[in-house]
């Protein structure tokens, strides 16, 4: 147990990439109204996905998310399933037109992996490939070269498993931006009118697994053909007001939590922002004045505020490293499988006391490691 968390609290310090943290009050919120929603009289999950009070609670999430973000008027807000994963196929299925071409930013893992699936339904590209130069690194809108009359260029705003993250979204002109923001969704003000398609599954930033926002430009809709299937088709969710099949009632209910908790605790995307850069401030300025003892994966210019990825100098340290953290309640650091060393995700929910705590963690694990170098 973290030392400086309330007595009677058994939580630790989660830095897990997904699902991940969730906000304290958020939490205990929904463990008081878990039996009975109030003046419901039945638990959330209970209840009819068309009754009043869930009518209200999706409303709700819809409303806080077209606020936080400054949605603009014609962009529409669906709140779906089945994952990132499954917008990995949706989005070519609607939006890619025959003849035309995706074209993909692969920066990491999950640009990578998108582009692969969408070569199932048609024809794809990368516009930038950074695979070579170990996907450090991210490209400058110069740098781009896809055809003007691709359906569309895919970016992936934080590639969770290499940890980095564009800090200034690529500008292609009138060619529709679709962004995979899984792992930075909420994080930070962005211009959604800039993006013609924007998704997210919630486990990472925005609630627990189960529901997928999409948020998208109304004339994109008209791309659907009828002949796809029911639950894969944007507009028939769209008419249906998300309500085509059964939403993932409780999974919204939660979205629409951590949406509040973001407006009245948090001070918005704006106040977010603020202690998000701050966590991640503390983080590096460690890594950078560790004498190479820490090494930071990604380059300075595209360093990710949400999952900040780096090496030891063995992986014996680094099994050593997590072993030690775990017993302080410092929980979930390994990296990725396919990459190795530790991954620290950030997310909104995890408090700048966690980070300092993690912080004071390193410095004497690095300091324990330098003592036993002395004596040998
Ligand atoms: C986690 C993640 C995904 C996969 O999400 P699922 O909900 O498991 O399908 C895709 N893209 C990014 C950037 C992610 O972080």
């Amino acid at each position: 147990m973290a030392s400086d968390q309330k007595h009677d609290d058994p939580r630790v310090y989660n830095f897990s990439s997904g699902p991940a943290v969730l906000p304290l009050t958020v939490l205990e919120r929904a463990r008081e109204e878990f039996m009975s929603l109030p003046g419901c009289g039945a638990s959330v999950m209970e209840i009819s996905h068309r009754s009043d009070a869930f009518n209200q609670i999706m409303e709700s999430a819809r409303i806080r998310i077209r606020r936080l973000l400054a949605v603009p008027a014609d962009y529409t807000v669906l709140l779906l399933q089945g994952g990132s994963r499954l917008q990995f196929s949706m989005v070519p299925m609607n939006l890619l037109q025959k003849g035309r071409t995706a074209s993909f930013i692969v920066s990491g893992h999950w640009s990578k992996t998108a582009m692969q699936e969408a070569a199932k339904f048609g024809s794809v590209d990368a516009c930038w490939n950074g695979q070579e130069s170990g996907f450090k690194e991210l490209p400058e809108t110069s740098q781009l070269c896809f055809d003007k009359d691709a359906s569309y260029v895919h970016m992936t705003s934080n590639e969770t498993i290499q940890g980095i993250q564009y800090h200034q979204e690529p500008d292609t002109g009138d060619t529709p931006l679709v962004c995979d923001a899984s792992s930075d969704f909420l994080s930070r003000p962005i211009d959604i009118s800039r993006y013609g398609l924007i998704f997210a599954c919630a486990q990472k930033n925005a609630g627990p697994a189960g529901v997928t926002i999409v948020i998208l430009r109304n004339e994109l809709l008209e791309r659907s053909q009828e002949s796809l299937p029911g639950y894969l088709n944007y507009q028939n969710h769209a008419s249906h007001e998300s309500r085509y099949n059964t939403p993932p009632t409780f999974a919204i209910y939660m979205l629409d939590l951590v949406c509040q908790w973001l407006e009245e605790e948090m001070g918005g995307l704006a106040g977010i922002a603020r202690v998000n850069e701050e966590k991640a401030r503390l983080l590096y300025d460690l890594l950078d004045n560790s004498e190479g003892f820490y090494r930071p994966h990604a380059i300075p210019a595209a360093r990710s505020m949400m999952n900040v990825t780096f090496r030891l100098p063995s992986e014996q340290l680094e099994m050593d490293f997590n072993q030690q953290a775990d017993q302080k309640g410092l929980t979930s650091l390994a990296g990725h499988r396919s990459v190795g060393g530790i991954r620290a995700s950030i997310y909104n929910a995890m408090p700048i006391a966690g980070v300092e705590s993690l912080c004071d963690f390193m410095k004497q694990f690095r300091d324990s490691v330098a003592e036993v170098n002395e004596h040998v």
